[in-house]
């Protein structure tokens, strides 16, 4: 088996990876680097191709397939989830690799679906929805393979860890996920074919290793609720303007969300391209409890139209946003910066349910829109979020379920990596013998 780490091995983003065995190739995600697409806007680049992307370094660099003599021998593409470091890149690339099958769950493939058509791009691979915890048979050069989806939970829906069985061995693809075992939507992760896989020998494990470096386990979306819970009252009975910005793909958190904020009588607005997507995304997935409680607007001319009405009538509306990394052109940017319809006032209240992702761009432009908003005295509620991610105790949870031969921590730099290296040491492994840090285009043979 052989392994190549194409992307998201020494940086957060465009997660990408190959796994050869005999004459078939089989790709996991193919994500964008949000912080090179963030640098793109800043440069006034709206228009993509996939050489521009490719030159900004936004998409995986997949070229190390064709040196490799791999490109030609890809059965499919898999796809964990629904994050676009795990699925933007499909629409740029996957044209390089007709004859591959592009597999997700309804949700992911949904949302691929609409950034495909947001983008113009049309895929032309044959594509497959899969039933989570259901398996999926491929037939290659070097034998028939299954891959078992396997439901668990994240800061989305419909999650996967994904096993390969081969004849070499299972190959096991845990990238980003949580083990919470009480989700707001959804079940608790299947633990029960976790440990099935673990019971026939994982021969390589790629894990997710970005907090690894955190104490005891990820905390429960619930509690993540009874902190939007807290966050929403505390500011009920106010008579200023009340805005939320979360992750758009959060659906259990706007469920949250939208649960507490009907409380206030208010009427709900979502505003943004990205939650409308998801949401759309989710209502395609027959995933959207909250469909008939919310009104979406995307198009800018139709987000004015909406933010001139809060202007006016500031406490008959709670205003769902994007734009908590304070990212360009998004709702919360362009109100900073006076170019809509709406300003913030004194005493006028905006909860961050989510936090700050760690990558300097996003971090320096939160701490200038919060000074801003600061300065004119908006209520700033931050960190009303839990992780979506595995901390040392999940991961712990793993490997004692799975007990891989090798492992490869992923999703972070070598310095996010490395505790998850410390963490398997205890459990005997060994660095450079049978846990490793890898890097992009770099080969892993066992
Ligand atoms: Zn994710």
């Amino acid at each position: 088996m052989e392994i190549c780490t194409i992307g998201g091995y020494e940086l957060v983003g465009k997660n990408m990876t190959a796994v050869k065995v005999g004459e078939d190739v089989f790709i996991f995600d193919m994500g964008v680097s949000i912080p090179a697409l963030i640098d793109l806007q800043n440069d006034n680049v709206r228009i993509y191709t996939e050489k521009r992307l490719r030159q900004a370094g936004a998409i995986p660099n997949d070229l190390y397939l064709d040196r490799l003599g791999w490109r030609n021998k890809v059965r499919a593409i898999v796809i964990g989830h629904s994050h676009l470091d795990h699925v933007g890149g499909v629409p740029w690339l996957a044209h390089r690799y007709p004859n591959a099958t592009i597999m997700g769950t309804a949700f992911t493939m949904a949302l691929l679906d609409t950034i495909a058509r947001d983008e113009r791009r049309h895929i032309k691979n044959k594509m497959i929805v899969v039933k989570e915890d259901v398996t999926q048979t491929i037939h290659g050069q070097s034998g028939t393979y299954k891959i078992d989806f396997i439901h668990v939970t994240h800061s989305t829906l419909q999650c996967s860890l994904i096993a390969l069985h081969t004849k070499e061995g299972i190959f096991f693809y845990a990238v980003d996920f949580k083990l919470d075992d009480t989700p707001v939507m959804g079940n608790p992760p299947n633990y029960q074919k976790i440990k099935e896989i673990g019971k026939q020998g994982v021969k390589v494990l790629v894990l997710n290793s970005l907090y690894s470096g955190t104490k005891g386990r990820s905390q429960s979306e619930m509690t993540a609720r009874k902190k939007v819970e807290q966050a929403i009252n505390s500011v009920k009975n106010s008579k200023t303007a009340l805005f939320i910005s979360t992750f758009s793909s959060h659906i259990e958190r706007l469920k949250s969300i939208v649960e507490f904020a009907k409380q206030t009588n208010r009427k709900i607005v979502f505003l943004g391209r990205s939650l409308d997507k998801y949401v759309n995304a989710a209502i395609t997935a027959k995933q959207c409890p909250f469909q008939k409680d919310v009104s979406i607007s995307k198009y800018r001319n139709e987000v004015n139209s909406v933010l001139r009405e809060v202007e006016k009538n500031r406490s008959k509306y709670l205003v769902v946003c994007t734009g908590h990394q304070a990212e360009e052109n998004s709702i919360l940017d362009r109100i900073v910066k006076g170019q809509t319809p709406f300003n913030f006032r004194q005493g006028d209240n905006l909860i961050f349910s989510s936090r700050v992702i760690p990558v300097p761009q996003n971090v320096l432009a939160r701490e200038k829109m919060d000074e801003r908003l600061e300065k004119i005295g908006v209520k700033l509620q931050k960190a009303v979020h839990v992780s979506g991610h595995d901390c040392e105790g999940d991961i712990n949870l793993m490997l004692q379920m799975l007990k891989p031969e090798q492992i490869i921590p992923t999703h972070g730099t070598h310095e996010q990596e490395f505790p998850a290296i410390r963490i398997a040491q205890k459990f005997g492994y060994e660095f450079g013998k049978n846990i490793h840090l890898s890097k992009e285009g770099k080969v892993l043979k066992f």
